[in-house]
């Protein structure tokens, strides 16, 4: 039992790499969304999710929802 796997193990490497290619592409590949461009700045990447904004706009959108949070705490 333990002769037969010794043997595979030469020729099988501990991980492959395509498996590992493979991964790489399922995590990196884009998701089929319907992608369309940012409302703002037009740059495509935007999502439905994304309240149609591409991530740099949503981004921007985000910090400012906090500076204005911000103000209005300092704000006399
Ligand atoms: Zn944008």
């Amino acid at each position: 039992m333990s002769k037969t796997s010794k043997a595979q193990n030469l020729d099988v490497p501990a991980v492959n790499p395509q498996v590992i290619d493979a991964a790489r592409d399922y995590v990196f590949e884009p998701k089929p969304v319907s992608q369309f461009p940012c409302r703002v700045c037009g740059t495509s990447g935007a999502t439905e999710s994304s309240d149609g904004l591409c991530w740099v706009c949503r981004r921007l959108k985000i910090s400012a929802w906090r500076d204005s949070d911000a103000q209005d705490a300092s704000s006399e």
